[in-house]
């Protein structure tokens, strides 16, 4: 499951099987009694704790980054600012109440593909991807990323030409990036939403290109 970079859906399946128990892991349990004793001894407010799990779970999420690259792709200016300084420029589009993290906007071209990893840990740009995929987090991902990121991307499905030159970008806890991907041909007519619909998460990470419609 960890090991296998291309299917999500199936390792949330295997765990929340209806038809099977609901298992607990240990950190799960770990978070619960933390929480427990938190809330009893009256340092945290469990309708602020919801609050914050409902901003990272709804509020922020891959279509923060999504009406960003969509509005690159319209708007050379902003494109400009976005590459300048990604937090800064999308503030601008006022999606979300702050962009926290240092956040570094590289663009993909026909001579060099983008990719992001943390090899240290799991480091993310939360604030305009949300929560980070699980596949993002593990070991192999992290370590494969840097040793065969063509390899990697193949398992995604990513078939880049050997003139495309494949750079990946290592996060820090002050560093994070945020891929900026070619705009997909065929989509001279769709406006703006319909470009952002294009943009996957992934995409903005650098393990996926968005697929523009057919021709
Ligand atoms: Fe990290």
């Amino acid at each position: 499951m960890a090991h296998d970079h291309t299917d999500e859906t199936h390792h949330a399946h295997i765990h929340h099987d209806p038809d099977q128990p609901q298992e607990v892991d240990e950190a799960q349990l770990r978070v619960r009694a933390l929480e427990t004793i938190l809330v009893e001894k009256g340092y945290v407010d469990p309708a602020t704790l919801d609050s914050i799990i409902d901003y990272f779970e709804h509020r922020v999420g891959p279509h923060v980054g999504a009406k960003a690259v969509a509005r690159a792709w319209v708007d050379e200016s902003f494109k400009r600012a976005l590459l300048e300084d990604g937090a800064a420029a999308i503030q601008t589009l006022n999606l979300v109440p702050r962009i926290g993290d240092h956040l570094i906007v590289v663009e993909n071209t026909p001579m060099q593909h983008n990719m992001v990893v943390c090899t240290l840990c799991s480091c993310y740009p939360w604030d305009v991807l949300g929560l980070p995929p699980t596949w993002y987090k593990s070991a192999a991902y992290r370590s494969r990323a840097i040793i065969d990121p063509r390899g990697v991307l193949t398992d995604f499905g990513v078939a880049l030409p050997e003139s495309t030159e494949i750079r990946v970008w290592d996060s820090t806890a002050e560093t994070r990036f945020l891929v900026l991907p070619m705009r997909p041909a065929n989509t001279e007519s769709l406006g703006e939403d319909a470009l952002a619909a294009l943009v996957t998460r992934n995409s903005m990470i650098g393990t996926a290109v968005p697929v523009g419609p057919s021709a």
